[in-house]
């Protein structure tokens, strides 16, 4: 609107577009005025952008690893690589808040190819130090999964680090997988002839088909955290989870639970025969040489059973 969004009609149009540009981010049909706000958003978007990329560049990123533990014997049984950002000015920066922007960006693939290398990377390192390394889960992001040149990279990765893909696990959540089910079934089973594992994440949080879930070659649910924090005190959440471990493994899957916090969740989920659970009682998402030393220990008590 002249003159408040602009003085000629040059300054008018540029803020038109840019008011059309988050009318577009909707995802339903919708109309935008123009705010000066919208520009102060967009440029702080960007110098977010530019941050992350120079991150990579700069190699400020680093993997961090969750434990996963079999819940009726409490041995180790995998671990979750989770990306950790430390900006030199921000600090610590979650990936609930980047993960977000490196995907509108497109930074992801890229991203997600460091994490990938950095696993294969360290999984050979674990290997040279003489640990039993189990098999380890990276989080996939859909921009990733759906690029035609994904499994061309992903064998590259595996092939460039010696690493084989039994080492590996690939989590995808939900909406990945069921969307455009016929080509994420050539994708996950290309995938499985690599060796690679494939789980579901955040289970129950997105939609599944059923009958899709029954022909997707998957071995692992992993159930939402959101599900699990209140196992003990809500009904239907207990019922939920108690629903999803039951089809879980009338349809052969393993189930992980995530976000395992207390005693009382983990007795609840041993009482219904879950598989794994993840979470703080356990073990934060810890640094390599921690983790390391975490094999070791398992790798110590190991001889001394042997013995
Ligand atoms: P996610 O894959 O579901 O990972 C689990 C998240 O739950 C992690 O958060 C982990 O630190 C947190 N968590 C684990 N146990 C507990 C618990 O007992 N209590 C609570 N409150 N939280 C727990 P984080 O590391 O902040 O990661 C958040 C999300 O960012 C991940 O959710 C995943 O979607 C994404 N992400 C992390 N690393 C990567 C990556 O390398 N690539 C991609 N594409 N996404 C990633
Ligand atoms: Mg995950
Ligand atoms: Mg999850």
């Amino acid at each position: 609107m002249y003159p408040g969004d602009g003085g000629d009609a040059e300054a008018l149009a540029r803020n038109a577009a840019t008011a059309m540009r988050h009318a577009k981010e909707q995802r339903t049909s919708a109309f935008r005025f123009f705010d000066d706000r919208m520009e102060t958003r967009a440029l702080e978007r960007l110098k977010f952008e530019f941050r992350l990329r120079r991150a990579l560049e700069k190699g400020e990123f680093e993997v961090h690893y969750q434990p996963q533990v079999d819940i009726a014997s409490r041995a180790l049984t995998g671990a979750e690589a989770l990306i950790r950002w430390n900006d030199p000015e921000l600090g610590p920066i979650s990936p609930a808040i980047f993960i977000p922007t490196a995907e509108s960006s497109g930074l992801i693939v890229a991203i997600g190819q460091w994490v990938l290398r950095e696993v294969c990377r360290q999984i050979v390192t674990w290997k040279a130090a003489g640990h039993a390394v189990p098999r380890i889960a990276v989080n996939l992001s859909f921009l990733q999964f759906r690029r035609p040149d994904f499994l061309e990279s992903v064998t590259a990765i595996l092939t460039e680090s010696c690493v084989s893909g039994d080492q590996l696990e690939f989590e995808l959540t939900e909406s990945v997988v069921m969307h455009d089910a016929e080509q994420a079934i050539t994708i996950l089973t290309q995938l499985r002839a690599l060796g690679i594992e494939l789980a579901i994440d955040d289970f129950g949080t997105g939609y599944s088909s059923l009958d899709r879930l029954k022909r997707m070659p998957i071995q692992t649910l992993k159930i939402d955290r959101s599900f699990i924090s209140d196992v003990t005190r809500n009904a239907d959440d207990a019922a939920i989870v108690s629903a999803i471990l039951s089809m879980a493994h009338s349809l052969n899957l393993k189930v992980v639970a995530e976000g395992v916090e207390t005693e009382a969740q983990l007795a609840f989920l041993a009482g219904r025969r879950c598989d794994a659970a993840q979470g703080y009682l356990l073990s934060r998402p810890i640094a390599a040489d921690r983790f390391a030393r975490l094999l070791r220990d398992r790798d110590a008590r190991r001889i001394a059973a042997a013995d």
